[in-house]
């Protein structure tokens, strides 16, 4: 059977109520058993993750939109999802360029008032829609002066009822309209026995609440109400949720399943360590989570921590306590960072900290020369290295440990749940610490982090007072210069990030605009394009305050920590998402000077967020809301998040009692 045989707007089912034959779909069946599916378009569906008949049955849709029933277009439903019972007045069929073509159609509405609908590239509607033939259409009302208008219009098919007040949107399908789809779940949901693709099993406590349910599944895809659709979602939400959580709980009974490195940490050594490294003592909030964290470390499974804590609240020190205490037992320690550049600082603050101490420290990472990185490697293997930094890539690579104790992560939100398996696979089963600034809401901390403990670091250290954060738009650049002027004569230092490197002379660079400023200024510039020593020689001469204005693009983000700058500009502020403005803003204000951040650019939601609070949690919710939750972890968990009925912010209940009755199977 060719796929084409069926015309994107021709009738779908012309029956209401689909017929139940007798001999039913199996949902494992292939999706080519449904008519006028073929191999081609079997591969299409194959391609959105639809292999076979079950796959499409729980093919949800994403959202539910209201359609407003109205007799004719009228003022206050413009921009609105409209249905209209409509006769055909006339259709003109225009040529475009490229051999597309457009139908313009006009219509009388029920009421009597004339409108427009345009279809691209369907030049055989021309032959439905006579004039004369009444059809129900639905499309987004729009009015371009005087005439009435319906955009994204779409002609139901012929024996269409209208199925309540609401209109299903499926995720697209590449190749495949969104009607056509419906008419292929039409077909399964006719001739399939639905029990079956429900029999996916919950959880003996959920089962009276969210057990299998036929109606469900019709009203998922035919809903007679929006609250039919909620209820039969809420039942898939959870089924998603189990899943997840089972998952979760296989990691976790995994890593309790290997022994963990046992410590026979000499805590009282440490201690004394601590305080002899430390250039501070550690605020209450600090202690405590240090306590924690070797109340976990002595356990007799693998510790497996979250430590949030917001940009500068402290946790590098927290994360040496917790190294110190597992070096005093004769292990080793890894702490890995997102960039070469957050490694370097670690690295810098780690040797400074551990001067007087007999504990080696290294840097393991891609700029080093292949016999240095060698002999690093090859001291780590045989044990004569207690702490190493790096990037990631150290626990991909084959670097081996002679006694892994201990692995701690810095900002967590680039590191995937993949990645952190990996690690567990590495055979020893280190303790793990995973410290993140980025807030992460607690719905999300449930789903991605499911796995582990979490543990809070509240607070700023003593001193310390929040960052004041303004708007202005390109127009301020001379009050901005004179921020920076200002800012250097009092004897503080200013960062300056701009979006992109940029090419020599390119507006809008980080290079440009540091070869601007230097004509007058004391400025020089880093990325991530510099070789490694380069960098390296230019954020020290910028930590001992060798010059004013460090010039550079996000990879300032993370990590740096200059008590002394006091300003920070940001180029293009519109640019950048969220976290990242409000990791930015955490580098100055380390100090005893207040910081400042001034945002340039075009003003959006997200600047004036960030404007009106200081509170990253806050920030992330809101964050959250604007970006979506995949964007807003990067890349590397979205795929945890890929779910098709569960919403992994607003269903916090549902998560919660999903992660219980797992937990209790
Ligand atoms: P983050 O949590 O963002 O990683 P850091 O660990 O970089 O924060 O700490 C931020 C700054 O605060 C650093 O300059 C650090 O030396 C300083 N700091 C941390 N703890 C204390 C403390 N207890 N007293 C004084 N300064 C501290
Ligand atoms: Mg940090």
């Amino acid at each position: 059977m060719v796929d084409s045989c069926q015309p994107e707007h021709g009738p779908v089912s012309s029956s209401p109520q689909p017929e139940r034959p007798a001999a039913g779909f199996l949902p494992s069946q292939p999706t080519t058993r449904l008519q006028g599916v073929g191999p081609k378009l079997a591969a299409t569906l194959s391609a959105a993750g639809i292999d076979n008949i079950g796959d499409l049955l729980r093919f949800f849709p994403r959202r539910l939109e209201t359609v407003l029933e109205l007799e004719g277009p009228e003022e206050g439903a413009i921009d609105r999802l409209v249905r209209l019972h409509a006769r055909v007045d006339s259709s003109r069929l225009i040529w475009l360029p490229g051999r597309r073509n457009m139908l313009r159609v006009d219509f009388f509405a029920a009421s009597g008032e004339p409108f427009q609908a345009a279809f691209f590239n369907q030049p055989y509607l021309r032959k439905q829609l006579e004039p004369g033939e009444e059809r129900i259409l639905e499309g987004q009302l729009d009015r371009r002066g005087e005439t009435w208008n319906l955009k994204a219009p779409r002609i139901m098919p012929k024996a269409y009822e209208a199925k309540g007040p609401c209109r299903l949107r499926y995720p697209e399908v590449p190749g495949i309209s969104e009607l056509r789809l419906r008419g292929l779940i039409r077909q399964a949901l006719g001739a399939c026995d639905l029990v079956q693709v429900l029999a996916a099993s919950l959880p003996a406590s959920l089962l009276d609440e969210f057990g299998p349910d036929e109606a469900a599944l019709l009203a998922m895809h035919e809903p007679q109400s929006v609250e039919a659709h909620e209820a039969a979602r809420r039942r898939f939400a959870i089924l998603e949720a189990v899943e997840l959580f089972r998952r979760v709980e296989k990691i976790v009974r995994a890593r309790a399943q290997v022994l963990a490195p046992e410590l026979r940490m000499d805590l009282a050594d440490s201690e004394a360590r601590l305080t002899r490294c430390l250039p501070f003592t550690l605020t209450k909030q600090q202690a405590a989570a240090v306590r924690s964290l070797r109340r976990s470390l002595q356990g007799p499974a693998a510790m497996a921590v979250l430590l949030q804590g917001d940009v500068g609240s402290g946790k590098t020190a927290v994360a040496l306590a917790a190294a110190l205490d597992v070096i005093s037992s004769g292990h080793q320690v890894a702490l890995l960072a997102p960039t070469e550049l957050l490694a370097e600082q670690h690295f810098a603050c780690l040797q400074d900290w551990l001067a007087g101490e007999d504990i080696r420290v290294e840097l393991l990472c891609g700029s080093l020369q292949t016999s240095e990185r060698e002999r690093v490697a090859k001291d780590l293997s045989i044990g004569k290295i207690q702490l190493v930094l790096g990037t990631h890539a150290l626990i991909s690579e084959s670097t081996e440990f002679d006694k892994l104790g201990l692995v701690i992560i810095d900002e967590q939100h680039r590191f995937g749940v993949a990645q952190r398996t990996a690690l567990i696979k590495k055979g020893s089963n280190p303790h793990l610490l995973v410290m993140t600034a980025t807030p992460i809401p607690r719905t999300l901390a449930l789903t991605i982090f499911g796995d582990m403990q979490p543990l809070y670091l509240e607070g700023l250290p003593p001193g310390r007072r929040p960052v004041q954060s303004i708007f202005l738009d390109r127009k301020a650049w001379p009050r901005i210069l004179r921020s920076i002027r200002a800012c250097l004569r009092r004897g503080a230092q200013v960062y300056l990030v701009c979006p992109k490197i940029g090419e020599e002379g390119e507006k809008g660079g980080a290079v440009r605009m540091q070869q601007e400023l230097a004509k007058h200024l004391d400025a020089r510039l880093v990325h991530g394009r510099m070789p490694a020593r380069e960098r390296q020689e230019v954020t020290a001469a910028f930590r001992r305050g060798d010059f004013g204005v460090l010039v550079g693009t996000t990879v300032l983000e993370v990590g740096i920590d200059v008590p002394n700058a006091q300003l920070m500009i940001i180029i293009g502020a519109d640019r950048f998402g969220l976290a990242t403005l409000h990791q930015l803003r955490g580098r100055i204000g380390r100090g005893k000077l207040r910081g400042l951040c001034i945002l340039s650019g075009e003003e959006t939601q997200r600047s004036r967020a960030i404007c009106a609070t200081r509170d990253g949690f806050a920030l992330a919710e809101e964050d959250l809301r604007i970006r979506g939750a995949g964007e807003l972890l990067g890349r590397a968990q979205s795929g945890a998040l890929d779910f098709r009925a569960l919403d992994p912010i607003e269903d916090m209940e549902l998560l919660q009692r999903a992660r219980q009755a797992v937990r209790e199977e």
